[in-house]
């Protein structure tokens, strides 16, 4: 009963305008500035309050609604970074958007994409697809076809939740992938045992090997945040800098973003950095 109900209450949402999109800011881990968004859907029921998507993304994957959905979010994502960048045009910013299983198999998805950057008159290079190992490692061969054609259009693309799923070591160079995102499983286990900080290093030491950018996910402490940097990893986000923001939210830290001492411990500087 309660999923038929929530079924209804879904597509009930679409019509209503009940979806929003919240973003988290993704950051240099050595400067400390904001490179980017994260977009993440949200469902505001009014008598509720917010459902986060592990509760509903699931039922519009089945029920086939996440293909309107996805294309809402992929234009509502696109927009926002297109407005930030008239806002901000001196703060280059770029915008990751997570796809869903079913979305990677729709056969329109690449026009779709291609259209609503040509409406809003956005460069693709400064989009991110995120995807799962396991939504590529079904069907490698079209999955990495599917890519190509992604990139065709100038979007990045990047590996979520990495470590996770089930991905071939042999297969992960052959893909046009250019971001390596780390679990937060692996970044929260951190400062709990010397055997995940060897996981985090030994993935780091991989992406670097692929010539890949890597983001850590879910950073919730300076110790994490000190060991990431340490090894080496360029860019994070969690909620030691930002939890997932609203628009307005995170137009605001844009505007006024965290002075640059309050930005984790200060690195030791090069002799030569401090004698100038
Ligand atoms: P994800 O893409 O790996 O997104 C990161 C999740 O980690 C987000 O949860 C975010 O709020 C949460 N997070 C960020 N920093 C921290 C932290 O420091 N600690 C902890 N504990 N969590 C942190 P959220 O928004 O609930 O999303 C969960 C998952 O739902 C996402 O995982 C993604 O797989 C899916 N999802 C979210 N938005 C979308 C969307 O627009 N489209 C699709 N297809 N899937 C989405
Ligand atoms: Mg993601
Ligand atoms: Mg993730």
């Amino acid at each position: 009963m309660r999923r038929l109900e929530l079924e209804s209450h879904l597509l009930s949402a679409f019509e209503n305008d009940e979806f929003l999109l919240h973003y988290q800011p993704i950051v240099c881990l050595q400067s400390g500035q904001i490179t980017g968004f994260e977009a993440l859907v949200r469902w505001y029921r009014p008598e509720e309050g917010f459902v986060s998507p592990g509760q509903f993304i699931q039922v519009t994957e089945e029920t086939g609604l996440i293909v309107h959905l996805g294309q809402w979010i992929f234009r509502a994502a696109c927009a926002q970074l297109k407005a930030w960048e008239q806002q901000f045009p001196d703060h280059p910013l770029t915008m990751s958007i997570n796809l869903s299983r079913r979305q990677f198999h729709q056969t329109d998805l690449v026009e779709q994409f291609g259209d609503t950057l040509r409406e809003l008159e956005l460069g693709g290079n400064r989009v991110q697809l995120e995807i799962t190992e396991s939504m590529i490692m079904r069907d490698v061969d079209g999955a990495t076809e599917l890519m190509h054609r992604l990139k065709g259009l100038g979007l990045k693309l990047a590996i979520d939740d990495f470590g996770t799923g089930y991905s071939s070591l042999s297969y992960l160079h052959r893909f046009p992938t250019d971001t390596l995102k780390i679990d937060q499983s692996f970044v929260g286990r951190m400062d709990q045992s010397g055997d995940e900080q060897e996981i985090v290093h030994t993935i780091i030491a991989l992406g670097q090997k692929l010539r890949m950018d890597l983001v850590a996910e879910g950073i919730e402490t300076q110790t994490q945040l000190n060991r990431l940097r340490a090894m080496g990893c360029q860019r994070g986000q969690g909620y030691l800098f930002a939890k997932p923001l609203g628009r307005d939210g995170a137009t605001a830290l844009l505007a006024n973003p965290w002075p640059r001492a309050s930005f984790g411990a200060p690195e030791e500087q090069p002799k030569a950095a401090k004698k100038a």
